[in-house]
């Protein structure tokens, strides 16, 4: 693999925009809307393996309406930002575990997995031609990579594809929620949930989004802002959102969040949240919480914060919590202090503010 990443192939985008007009987009970006000039692209087969890897303009895609991809799903993606630092340097925040855990998404969907090396190398490769285009932190904003994984077999058998595309995209993003973090609103999902044991809750596969996606409708029609799935089997457990985590916080400054069982994705903001509270001294539990004592602790005030995580929104208060037997409020309503002080203290080390004693970020 180290052969093949030298021999990573630049086509500069000849149609590259203008830096004026380019400076005019990002000043006010939005999330997963504004997209650089390139990409990065391996290909996979069975008989060269991973090949032919390049940067070259990003342009739409031509595919066989048979590829595999689009009837069976086997599909895979990842998310992480490229932060602009202090000193004016690019940095990428904890690249290589989102490159293991693409090998393990690969491996629960049938799919080659990519040499970590080779992942962070195809992102190192397309944020330095697309520099110009991670905006200065303060704002807020950052360049967010989409790195993602398809099957193009033009076969309609329901098996394993026997070619791949990996690509990586890049997308300036502003600060998720504008004017400071909001908090949420979170209906409980009753008709759905989004994992069962033995399925692929977590894998980043794609069809997981899918199936989300009525929740979370059903989230916005009554008045909430996203959705929180409970456990498949016993219908009790708190598991996560849509597309954070989620963490609770108690009177005793003790944190706990729902263990990795299979269910859940193993978030990579999660994970450091957890190590930053630990390094903190703080007691923290990965312990199933269910929905009932959610409730009642947080009437008791036994609970006093609760909030969600992930790469886009980095940290979100939640405030209230509502499903059919009513709506419960959290704490204050707004941020509070244990959130708030996780959150700070984790932003701190992305935008390379304060000592990164865990070698978090990959500067480049
Ligand atoms: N859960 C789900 C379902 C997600 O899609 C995400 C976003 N990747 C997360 C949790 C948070 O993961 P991370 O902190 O690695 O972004």
């Amino acid at each position: 693999t180290s052969h093949l990443a030298t021999r990573f192939r630049f086509d500069p985008n000849p149609e590259s925009l203008p830096a004026d007009e380019r400076a005019a987009r990002m000043a006010d970006p939005g999330f997963g809307q504004l997209f650089t000039d390139h990409m990065a692209v391996i290909r996979w087969s069975e008989a060269d393996g991973w090949h032919d890897a390049a940067v070259t303009a990003r342009k739409p895609l031509v595919m066989d309406p048979a590829s595999s991809v689009f009837h069976y799903a086997q599909e895979i993606f990842e998310g992480l930002k490229a932060y602009r630092l202090d000193d004016g340097n690019t940095a990428l925040f904890r690249p290589e575990a989102n490159a293991r855990r693409f090998r393990d998404s690969a491996r629960r969907m049938a799919m080659p997995e990519l040499p970590e090396e080779l992942f962070v190398e195809s992102i190192e490769r397309l944020v330095d031609a697309d520099r110009d285009w991670v905006p200065d932190g303060s704002g807020g904003g950052s360049l967010y990579l989409r790195p993602f994984q398809i099957a193009t077999s033009v076969f309609l058998g329901v098996r394993p594809s026997s070619e791949y595309l990996y690509m990586v995209i890049a997308s300036t993003v502003g600060a998720y929620w504008k004017g400071g973090p909001k908090s949420i609103r979170i209906w409980v999902s009753q008709d759905y949930t989004r994992a069962a044991p033995g399925g692929t809750g977590a894998a980043k596969c794609g069809g997981n989004y899918a199936a989300s996606l009525l929740a979370q409708k059903e989230a916005i029609a009554r008045g909430c802002d996203q959705v929180v799935f409970l456990d498949a089997a016993e219908r009790r457990w708190v598991e996560e959102l849509g597309g954070m985590n989620v963490f609770f916080v108690f009177e005793d400054g003790s944190i706990q969040t729902p263990p990795l069982t299979g269910t859940i994705l193993p978030g990579i903001t999660r994970d450091s949240i957890l190590t930053l509270a630990r390094d903190r001294g703080m007691t923290v539990r990965e312990e199933p919480y269910a929905l009932d004592r959610w409730r009642a602790d947080a009437e008791s005030g036994r609970l006093t914060e609760s909030f969600a995580c992930g790469t886009a929104a980095v940290v979100t208060p939640i405030a209230e919590v509502a499903d059919p037997d009513g709506t419960f409020r959290i704490g204050a309503g707004g941020p509070g202090q244990v959130t708030t002080a996780l959150s700070d203290a984790l932003q701190a080390i992305q935008r390379g503010r304060a000592p990164d004693p865990h070698g978090w970020l990959h500067r480049l």
